[in-house]
C-alpha cells in the first residue's frame, strides 16, 4: 500500500519503536493523526533542553532510536495532534479506544468493533500464540498495567489481538485470554521479562 494512500494515523503512545516516523508520515499523506490527550505532549514539544542535544548525536537507524527517544522524552521531529482521544471515544466508525495506561501513562489501545480485533500497541506481548506481559523494565506503572490489561481483554468478544511487537494471536483467542487474565490475577511478582 503506497505511504500516500494511508487516511488517518492511530498512535498508541509516544515512544519511538511506534511513533519515530509520525512527522514524515504526515508531510506524505497530510492524514489526521490522534493519540490520547495526554500524550500529546510528547509529540508536539520542541526539543530544547541539554539532553535533548545529546540525543541528536544518536543515530535514526537501529536499535539506539528507542534512547534516542527515551533522552529526550519526544519524537525525532514534533508533530501537531489534529485529534485527542479519550477512554470510550469511538473513531472511524467502527474504533473504540481504550486508555490502557502502565507501559506510559497516555497509552492508549483500540478495539475494532467490525473485525473484533484488539490493537494493544504496548499494553502486553504476544509470543508463540500465548499472550505475555512486557518486561518489567519497560512497565514503569506495574498495578495500572494489570488493571489495563484486565479491561482490555476481560469479557470482551475479541478475534484477534495485534500487539505492537512480534505477532498477533490468532488462534483459540477467547481461552487463551481466560487462561492470560487467571494467570496475571493469581501472579506474585513481575517476571523480569514479562
Ligand atoms: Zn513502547
Amino acid at each position: 500500500m503506497p505511504v500516500e494512500s494511508i487516511s488517518d494515523i492511530l498512535l498508541t503512545h509516544w515512544h519511538n519503536d511506534h511513533s519515530a516516523g509520525t512527522a514524515e508520515l504526515k508531510a506524505i499523506s497530510n492524514c489526521p493523526i490522534y493519540c490520547q490527550k495526554e500524550e500529546a505532549v510528547y509529540f508536539e514539544k520542541k526539543p530544547g533542553s541539554k539532553i535533548r542535544q545529546l540525543a541528536e548525536y544518536i543515530p535514526e537507524r537501529g536499535i539506539l532510536v528507542l534512547l534516542k527517544g527515551l533522552l529526550g522524552e519526544v519524537v525525532p521531529r514534533n508533530v501537531k495532534i489534529d485529534r485527542l482521544l479519550s477512554n470510550g471515544d469511538t473513531i472511524l466508525n467502527d474504533f473504540l479506544v481504550l486508555e490502557s495506561p502502565g507501559h506510559t501513562p497516555g497509552h492508549i489501545s483500540f478495539y475494532d468493533k467490525k473485525s473484533k480485533t484488539l490493537f494493544a500497541g504496548d499494553a502486553l506481548a504476544v509470543i508463540k500464540q500465548q499472550i505475555r506481559l512486557m518486561a518489567g523494565v519497560v512497565t514503569p506503572d506495574k498495578p495500572a498495567s494489570i488493571t489495563s490489561i484486565l479491561k482490555l481483554i476481560e469479557g470482551r468478544d475479541i478475534n484477534m489481538i495485534c500487539p505492537g511487537h512480534r505477532e498477533p494471536l490468532i488462534k483459540n483467542t477467547q481461552s487463551e485470554i481466560i487462561r492470560f487474565a487467571y494467570y496475571i490475577k493469581k501472579m506474585k511478582k513481575w517476571p523480569l521479562l514479562g
